[in-house]
């Protein structure tokens, strides 16, 4: 009972209790979430942040705002404490600190995967290429082979689909071409009004365009908007996979206590052969019997309209392919995308996180993006546009 847990699940008077007992001397250890890093301890001697990669240790609202990690390196200054960050894929921001010269903080690197077993290989189903013979299918034909196989092999799959609530892009199923702003190197992103009116909007400089409704690289009519809620995704996956039981694990499926863990229990039971969820699938379970892991598409990842899209997608889509072949059988990892020439697949690919990082900073220092400067967000809310 030296040990305290510390998370949204407790109620207020529980919360109470433990940042009085931690202030009291009362525990050794607090194992908790973001804001537990602001539990008060007398004698405070390691902070642990792990999975420090992860962006929900950023607090947006409500205010404040706040970054565990900044205010985790802030109290080991002030009180003396040694930090330690864990993660497979760290951060930009934390991986060049350690690549200072020197730095004050060294990197430690694991070689070895869970119980020496190597990163699965990559797969990856040029979407394009299903369309142009024909298929037009949220699943390609290899993955829908290989996801039908699986209650016969009594194996197990795990399929990334993307967040609801995503910004839409447009992009072209038939030459994978993304409209971009012609000012900024980001996706334009489709909005719609109550009427029904549709257009194309820059989310960095506001820029304003038409929807055409060919692509204007190829000519192809195949042009829409990317992007469907995970419900969405849910129906037509039942659909196509007739015979194979499937289990949503996303925000609204692991609702309330225990949400999380009641879910994976059932599908550790055997009582699905997919798990099919958002990117809460990547973080850290250890399932023996998935030996699939695969993204539905990549590409809305990808052309997220944010400085860090091509990190975290990259963080997202290795962590996912760390889920498959952790048992005795080997794993493997599909993923499908209309832009397979992408640099984030292709380090996906390579495999290899630091030369990506090595890239990345590099794109980023030439681009003057953080974290070679500083970026903020202004967010005006209110009942009107006007
Ligand atoms: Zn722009
Ligand atoms: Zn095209
Ligand atoms: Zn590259």
């Amino acid at each position: 009972d030296r040990v305290i847990s510390f998370h949204s699940g407790l109620s207020d008077g529980e919360r109470i209790k433990a940042w009085r007992r931690c202030r009291q001397g009362g525990a050794n250890v607090v194992v908790g979430t973001r804001s537990a890093i602001f539990l008060p301890m007398p004698q405070l001697g390691l902070i642990v942040l792990d999975e420090e990669h992860d962006s929900s240790y950023k607090q947006e609202s409500p205010m404040p705002c706040y970054h565990a990690r900044d205010v985790a390196r802030i109290r080991m200054e002030l009180e003396g404490a040694r930090l330690l960050f864990g993660s497979a894929t760290p951060s930009l921001e934390n991986w060049l600190l350690s690549q200072q010269d020197n730095a004050a903080m060294g990197l430690l690197e694991l070689r070895d995967r869970i119980a020496a077993r190597p990163l699965p290989p990559v797969h990856v189903v040029d979407m394009r290429q299903e369309l142009a013979s024909g298929h037009r299918r949220l699943l390609s034909r290899p993955l829908l082979d290989r996801l039908m196989q699986l209650p016969e092999r009594q194996e197990q799959a795990v399929v990334l689909v993307p967040r609801r609530g995503y910004s839409t892009f447009l992009s072209c199923r038939s030459c994978g071409e993304v409209v971009m702003c012609p000012h900024c190197d980001v996706s334009l992103t489709v909005h719609r009004n109550s009427r029904g009116d549709s257009w194309l909007r820059c989310h960095w400089c506001d820029h304003r365009q038409e929807i055409s409704d060919r692509c204007g690289h190829c000519g192809s009519t195949a042009f829409k908007p990317f992007g469907a809620g995970t419900q969405r995704v849910m129906d037509t996956l039942e659909q196509e996979l007739e015979g194979v039981r499937l289990l949503r694990f996303d925000r609204d499926t692991t609702r309330g206590r225990d949400g999380h863990q009641r879910l994976l229990q059932q599908f550790a039971a055997g009582e699905a052969d997919v798990l099919v969820g958002t990117q809460m699938l990547a973080k850290g379970m250890d399932l023996p019997s998935v030996t699939l892991a695969a993204v539905l598409a990549a590409d809305g990842q990808l052309h997220r309209p944010d400085v860090r899209a091509a990190e975290e997608s990259l963080q997202l889509m290795l962590q996912l392919a760390g889920r498959a072949g952790r048992g005795e059988r080997p794993g493997e990892v599909l993923v499908q995308t209309y832009s397979p020439d992408h640099r984030v697949i292709r380090h996906l690919i390579d495999g290899r996180y630091g030369r990506f990082l090595e890239e990345e900073a590099s794109v980023r220092q030439g681009a003057g993006l953080v974290p070679y400067s500083r970026a903020c967000i202004l967010r005006l809310a209110g009942p009107a546009a006007s």
